[in-house]
């Protein structure tokens, strides 16, 4: 079947995308992998609306209904390929389903760089509120804690001074050998942030604190939490493609919320680069939506020739 819009990716970008869509009374399908951050997400409290928080699994299974019940349809296949045709796209799924659309928007969200612990330790873990990747998400429930950060370069020393806000108890960490400058180091001395310089062996997570063996220390060192700050891999494989020129860090440009520079294809959440976070994800579903929406009626000659329009 041909779409007017295909999304790919099921969290609160392309399910948000997908409402609007579907209320511009759009054909619309949702494919998605399930791997949506949102799903790890054991409860969020800066989802606003939501005062007493919710669960990212809960916030999904409501944006899934909510889209569901405007016609959106949605379904789970991993899409491998993608190419541009005259008139629309060309979607292949790795079991070899194909899609097509007038239009796309790439909702696909980041791969996180994790800390290798096996996968159930690790999602265990970010349940117990002993690991966490962002400090914007859940900073403030860590207040006054005893924080450790991983990744001893400037991603990490930003991180950790972030983090200054909510505790005095800051410790940096490397990942295998620090790399911050004289001036960092000064910074963080200045921060009141420990830095301590050997490498990571190992992570022992437990229900209540987590220990961090490192390398040239006889005792582990014990957290109520320890932020990785690792980096990501924006899932962006099928933009470029098509071509699209990336960020330096893999993500598509913010432009291409609107502009991505292939006709009819758009950018919507963490794929995109900027804040990473539920509510950003969501508007810019609307935005994207809205931007398919007019390209839509623009090529179906469904709008004023010659006139602005704020809609
Ligand atoms: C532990 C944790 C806690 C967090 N806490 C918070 C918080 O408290 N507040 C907050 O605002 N944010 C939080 N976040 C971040 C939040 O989850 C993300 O910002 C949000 O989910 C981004 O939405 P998105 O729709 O852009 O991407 P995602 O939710 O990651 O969704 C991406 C979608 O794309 C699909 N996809 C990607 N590529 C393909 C493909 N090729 N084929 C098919 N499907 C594909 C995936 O399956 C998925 O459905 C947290 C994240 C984590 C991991």
């Amino acid at each position: 079947m041909r779409y007017e819009t295909v999304v790919i990716g099921a969290g609160p970008a392309g399910l948000t995308a997908a409402l609007y869509l579907a209320r511009y009374k759009r054909s619309v399908l949702v494919v998605h992998d399930e791997n949506s951050r949102a799903l790890r997400i054991p409860t969020t409290h800066n989802a606003p609306g939501f005062p007493d928080g919710i669960s990212g699994p809960d916030l999904i299974d409501r944006m899934t209904i909510h889209a569901r019940e405007f016609g959106a349809k949605i379904q789970k296949a991993q899409i491998v390929d993608i190419e541009k045709g005259s008139d629309g796209f060309g979607l292949i799924a790795s079991n070899g389903d194909k899609f097509e659309a007038r239009s796309v928007i790439l909702a696909g969200g980041i791969f996180l760089n994790q800390v290798d612990l096996p996968h159930d330790t690790h999602e265990q873990a970010i349940r117990d509120d002993v690991l966490r990747y962002c400090p914007v998400c859940d900073g403030y429930e860590h207040s006054d804690k005893k924080i450790g950060v991983i990744g001893c370069d400037s991603d990490g020393a930003a991180e950790a001074l972030f983090l200054r806000q909510f505790s005095a108890d800051i410790t940096l960490m490397p990942l295998s050998h620090p790399e911050l400058s004289s001036a960092q180091k000064q910074e963080m001395e200045g921060a009141g942030i420990d830095v301590l310089t050997g490498k990571l062996v190992k992570l022992q997570p437990h229900s209540d604190r987590i220990d961090v063996h490192l390398e040239g220390q006889s005792a582990p060192v014990s957290f109520d939490v320890v932020y990785p700050a690792l980096g990501c891999r924006p899932r962006t494989e099928l933009a470029e493609r098509l071509g699209i020129a990336l960020c330096d860090d893999g993500c598509l440009p913010a432009e291409a919320l609107g502009d991505s520079g292939v006709e009819g294809f758009f950018g919507a959440g963490d794929v995109l680069d900027g804040l990473d976070q539920i509510s950003i994800a969501m508007g810019h579903g609307a935005q994207a939506a809205t931007n398919a929406h007019n390209w839509l009626r623009e090529q179906d000659k469904h709008v004023l020739q010659n006139a602005e329009s704020r809609a």
